[in-house]
C-alpha cells in the first residue's frame, strides 16, 4: 500500500508572519486527518519557522530545493547539512520552475537527489513535459530521459523514500489541468522506468503525486486513478481552506 502524499509548494509567496498565519487556520481543519501525509514546501525564510510550528502534528515541511554541496562560496544557496540542522526532513528536488528559471538540469537534480539520500532528507523529485514535447508526441521519452538522469548511480537499496511528482510544464499555474487518464498514463511510464533502474518492488512502493492546477473540485478523480499516489499543489495551497478541502476530497474518491 502505498500512503498519500499531498504537498504544498508555495513557491515565493508568504513571509513568515503570513505562513504561521496561515498554519493557525489551516493545523485545526486537517487535525484529525490520518489518510494521507501532508507536506508543506514554504520559501526558505519561513521554512524554520514553519519547521517549529508543525512540530507535534501530522503536517511536515521541505525545503523548495537545495545545493548538494554541504558548504562552500555558493552564494544565495542552502546545503543538506544546514537543512538537517533545522530539523527539515523533506526537500523538493527539480521543480520545472527551478528547470527554467535557476537553469537547474537533469545531471544537477542528479548530484542534489544522492545528496538528499545521503542525508535522509526525503526527496521530491519533479518530471514533466512541456506542452511543445506532449504535441510533438514526445511524453514519454522526456519522462524516460528525467528519471533515467535523476535515478543515474542510485541504488534500489536506498530508493524506499524518494517520491516522484509528475508535473506537466503546460499545467503548472495554468488552470489547464491534466485529464485523470493522462496523468494516469504518464505515471504508468514513470513507474515502468523506475523499475528499470531500481527494479520492481522499489518501482511498486514508490508514490508518484500528480502536480499542475490541482483544485479542490479535481482532486478526487485524480486520486481515483491507479497510478496516483497524491498531489502536489501550487495555487490552491496558498489558502488553508483550500488546501485543506484538496487534502480532505483527495481521500474521498
Ligand atoms: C507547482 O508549483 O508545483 C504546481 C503544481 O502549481 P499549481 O498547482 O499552481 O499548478
Amino acid at each position: 500500500m502505498r500512503k498519500p502524499l499531498i504537498a504544498a509548494n508555495w513557491k515565493m509567496y508568504k513571509t513568515p508572519k503570513e505562513s504561521l498565519a496561515f498554519l493557525s487556520e489551516f493545523l485545526p481543519l486537517v487535525k484529525d486527518h490520518t489518510a494521507s501525509e501532508i507536506a508543506i514546501f514554504p520559501t526558505m525564510s519561513s521554512l524554520g519557522y514553519v519547521i517549529e510550528a508543525t512540530k507535534g502534528t501530522n503536517v511536515t515541511a521541505g525545503a523548495q530545493t537545495m545545493h548538494w554541496l554541504n558548504e562552500g562560496p555558493y552564494t544565495g544557496q542552502t546545503s543538506p547539512t544546514m537543512l538537517e540542522s533545522i530539523d527539515c526532513t523533506r526537500v523538493l528536488l527539480g521543480h520545472s520552475e527551478r528547470r527554467i528559471y535557476a537553469h537547474e538540469t537533469d545531471d544537477m537534480v542528479n548530484l542534489k537527489l544522492k545528496a538528499a539520500l545521503d542525508h535522509e532528507l526525503i526527496p521530491v523529485v519533479c518530471v514533466g513535459e512541456t506542452l511543445d514535447k506532449r504535441q510533438s508526441g514526445l511524453t514519454e521519452a522526456v519522462l524516460r530521459w528525467q528519471i533515467a538522469c535523476a535515478l543515474n548511480g542510485i541504488k534500489g537499496a536506498s530508493c524506499g523514500s524518494v517520491v516522484i511528482a509528475y508535473e506537466p510544464v503546460w499545467a503548472i499555474g495554468t488552470g489547464s489541468v491534466a485529464t485523470p487518464e493522462q496523468a494516469n498514463e504518464a505515471h504508468a511510464i514513470i513507474r515502468r522506468e523506475v523499475a528499470t533502474h531500481l527494479g520492481l518492488p522499489c518501482a511498486s512502493g514508490m508514490r508518484i503525486l500528480y502536480g499542475g492546477s490541482v483544485k479542490p473540485d479535481n482532486v478526487a478523480s485524480l486520486m481515483s486513478q491507479p497510478e496516483i499516489d497524491g498531489a502536489l499543489v501550487g495555487g490552491a495551497s496558498l489558502q488553508a481552506r483550500s488546501f485543506a478541502e484538496i487534502i480532505h476530497n483527495s481521500t474521498a474518491a
